[in-house]
């Protein structure tokens, strides 16, 4: 099966087709970097980064640019930079730092240019000098506005008609704008924010509104119309609405992007996820107590663009089934390039990672080592039993007979390759119907602070708490 795609603006699924298939373009919008993500932006970072991997599956790694931009000017920025007395260069490079970790913990492959919206100023310029010549935007009190209404289709995207739109416009509308539903391309600055010189004659210093910055960001790395633009399902109305308006504007062009790709909305245990329901969770919170593997292997057990509700239930049940995979793809095994078939028909089907997991499943059951560990790396989950436990989970490193637990260090008396030849002595003795010996290295072992765990997998120890 081809690769299809459901496409929010035509509100089908469509085979999909690259305007260039040596030069496959994705735009996704990245973070706003001013505080810790939630683990509900994590959801568009793992499904567009499966997408990522399934795209460069189809047409080779070299053929396929990924743009995840970074929003580094916001009024959201400027807040907290002040509210914590922190100059606003450390407070986003600290930020940025904190994401790349969390989204690289969660799996995730880096995009191939992830550009900062300060860097990118003098292409927003020019965009805005354009809409401004061609009559789509205006100049008033030092800001400039784009003009909704110099877009007849503006709101295809959203399916909002524009006569509703400025009937229903409950916004506080600013004196200056023509029509309630225009909105902001630059602005003038206050005292102490970050300022550019202004475009369009404005004399006052000022800076960008955010819908530009992706316009001019997905200009400079992608072209004027690119194939896939993704992002939240929150994000359709009104960031992509007036990033298309826009770009299409600017560029005299039918379409922004080929395919408009938006997942659903997360929440938690049943909740809207809001810091004063008290069930706001943060990626770097979540990797605390559970594994990258496990946080991304329950984000894709639901298709993308239904609604997930994130729970610990679910998330317990993931980690023992990855827990599971993993251990069995330890075995050794060929390389099997039906696990890869497999999983790929169902990804080609919009992204169905629901269905690859259960093919997923199936491999496991059957003990298809090759096919689940082909088909675990294509979905980015990790088959490294390490990957299962978060970080503040006690971890042992063992080294000859000396174990640390998350620092602390204590002295074995007994050497860990003396507990494995106790433990294989005691399945022989099992074996052999022996269970009074198999009791007595158990009971030996336990003296010496060693907990044996039998599974139907075999037998694993840890030391007793
Ligand atoms: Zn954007």
């Amino acid at each position: 099966m081809e690769l299809r795609l459901y496409d929010t603006l035509t509100r089908e699924k469509r085979v999909f087709r690259p305007l260039d298939s040596a030069r496959v373009r994705m735009y996704v919008c990245g973070p706003t970097v001013y505080d810790f993500a939630h683990i509900g932006n994590a959801r568009p970072v793992i499904v567009f980064d499966v997408l990522f991997r399934l795209l460069r599956h189809l047409y080779g790694a070299k053929h396929v640019k990924y743009v995840r931009n970074i929003t580094d000017v916001d009024d959201k920025i400027n807040a907290r930079a002040a509210e914590r007395g922190v100059p606003i260069r450390d407070l986003t490079e600290e930020t940025y730092k904190n994401f790349k970790d969390d989204v690289a913990a969660l799996g995730c492959l880096e995009p191939t240019v992830e550009p900062r919206a300060t860097e990118h100023i003098a292409e927003m310029k020019t965009l805005i000098e354009r809409l401004v010549e061609s009559k789509h935007a205006y100049v008033a009190e030092e800001h400039v506005l784009f003009a909704v209404s110099s877009m007849p289709d503006y709101g295809k995207l959203s399916n909002r008609s524009l006569d509703e739109m400025i009937a229903g416009a409950r916004v506080e509308v600013a004196p200056y704008k023509r029509n309630a539903t225009d909105f902001v391309l630059w602005k003038p600055s206050k005292p102490g924010e970050p300022s550019w010189p202004s475009p369009a004659g404005i004399k006052a210093p000022g800076r960008p509104g955010w819908h530009i910055e992706c316009s001019a960001m997905s200009w400079k790395h992608l072209g004027e119309v690119f194939d896939i633009h993704g992002g939240g399902i929150d994000l359709v109305f009104p960031h992509h609405e007036n990033e298309i308006a826009q770009s299409r504007c600017a560029f005299h062009t039918g379409a922004m992007a080929n395919y408009w790709m938006h997942n659903g909305f997360l929440q938690v245990e049943g909740e809207k996820m809001s810091k004063s329901v008290g069930n706001f969770l943060t990626i770097n919170d979540q990797l605390d107590h559970w594994g990258g593997s496990v946080l991304r292997l329950n984000m894709l057990k639901t298709h993308y663009r239904q609604p997930i509700d994130w729970t610990q239930t679910n998330l317990k049940e993931m980690g023992r089934e990855l827990t599971r995979w993993t251990d069995l793809t330890q075995s050794n095994s060929e390389d099997d390039q039906d696990g890869v078939r497999t999983i790929v028909e169902a990804l080609n089907d919009d992204l169905n990672t629901a269905d690859a997991i259960t093919q997923l499943r199936g491999f496991y059951k059957s003990k298809n080592v090759s096919a689940l560990r082909v088909g675990m790396e294509l979905l980015g989950l990790s088959t490294d039993p390490k990957s299962i436990q978060g970080r503040k989970h006690k971890r042992m490193y063992v080294e000859a007979g000396h174990i640390s637990i998350t620092g602390q260090s204590v002295q074995l008396t007994i050497a860990p390759g003396s507990i494995e030849k106790l433990i294989a002595a005691r399945n022989s003795a099992r074996s052999a119907r022996n269970f009074s010996e198999a009791d007595r290295i158990r009971d030996e072992l336990a003296t010496m602070g060693v907990v044996l765990k039998d599974s139907k997998d075999g037998t694993t120890w840890e030391l007793a708490r």
